[in-house]
């Protein structure tokens, strides 16, 4: 059986992290080092963020490595992985990150085929498809006695069931990504690999940055039952916690980190 993923034990686990150069991503990228992980992460450009993270990582004690892929491109996936499992010698845990908003937001009924086909490509198809690659990856590299316990953790969003109708290409993603986590949560559960969700509510990052005020406002008019922004290291902690074992038994669990906003209320 294996081990905890906890800092001295045995080995360091082994992390790959979408689109982790900033935002959400670091976020996980820095609660996993500080839980141990040696942390590759992937995103489209090494650009001076992506420095900054690396460094953060190992200014928390673990090694850090950097991969450009683009997650869109199904055919990228084959080199993201070996690099990633080549870095240190190991993949034990896969953060799906790399997501993208819609192009603009608008009235459904104007939704443009490019806008949808882009957040379907890079927030759907190429997760479906990374997770898949990085599962038969797992399965062919069967973890030995000691190894760090294995995980396959993707962030969605709350829109994985709140409308939210100027965003619908994001929503109809974010809902696949669901029912997605819930398929490879019950393919994978007898070969050692937990899966979950992972639904963040309003997150202060680049993505949300040009629609802050608007977001302040629906903060401060109740939105979610806390009233603040949520941070990448609360999302952060969440995928440490589900990395390192800490939903024992449970399988394709989604945990909402949105201060309450799932839950209706007035
Ligand atoms: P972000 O600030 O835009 O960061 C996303 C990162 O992913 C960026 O570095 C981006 O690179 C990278 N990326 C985009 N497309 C990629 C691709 N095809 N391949 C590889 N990397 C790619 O976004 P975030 O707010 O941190 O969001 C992270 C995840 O959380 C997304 O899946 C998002 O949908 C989800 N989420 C966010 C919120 C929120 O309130 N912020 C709420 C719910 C869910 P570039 O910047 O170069 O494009």
């Amino acid at each position: 059986m294996a081990a905890s993923s906890s800092k001295g034990a045995g080995r360091a686990p082994v992390a790959l992290v979408t689109g982790g150069q900033r935002g959400i991503g670091r976020g996980c990228v820095y609660a996993l080092a500080e839980a141990g992980f040696d942390v590759v992460v992937n995103d489209l450009e090494r650009s001076s963020d992506a420095a900054e993270t690396l460094d953060g990582v190992v200014e928390r004690g673990q090694r850090a490595a950097f991969v450009k892929a683009n997650l869109a491109e199904v055919d990228q996936h084959p080199r993201l992985i070996d690099e990633a499992a080549g870095a240190f010698g190991a993949l034990d845990c896969l953060v799906n990150n790399a997501g993208v908003s819609v192009l603009s937001r608008g009235d459904l009924l104007d939704v443009s085929a490019e806008s949808f086909d882009r957040c379907i490509g890079v927030n759907l198809r190429g997760t479906f498809f990374l997770t898949q690659a990085v599962a038969r990856w797992m399965m062919a590299h069967p973890a030995a006695d000691g190894d760090p316990l294995r995980s396959i953790i993707t962030i969605s969003s709350s829109n994985a069931t709140l409308v939210s109708i100027a965003r619908g290409e994001y929503c109809i993603s974010k809902a696949g990504l669901a029912m997605m986590v819930q398929l490879f949560g019950v393919r994978l559960a007898q070969e050692g690999i937990g899966v979950y969700e992972i639904r963040p509510g309003l997150i202060h990052t680049p993505m949300t940055a040009k629609s802050e005020e608007y977001y302040d406002r629906a903060i401060a008019e109740g939105i979610s039952p806390i009233r603040r922004w949520g941070e990448p290291e609360d999302v952060g902690r969440t995928v440490a916690t589900m990395a390192t074992g800490g939903l024992p038994f449970t399988v394709g669990q989604a945990v909402c980190v949105d201060g309450g906003m799932y839950i209706r209320h007035y």
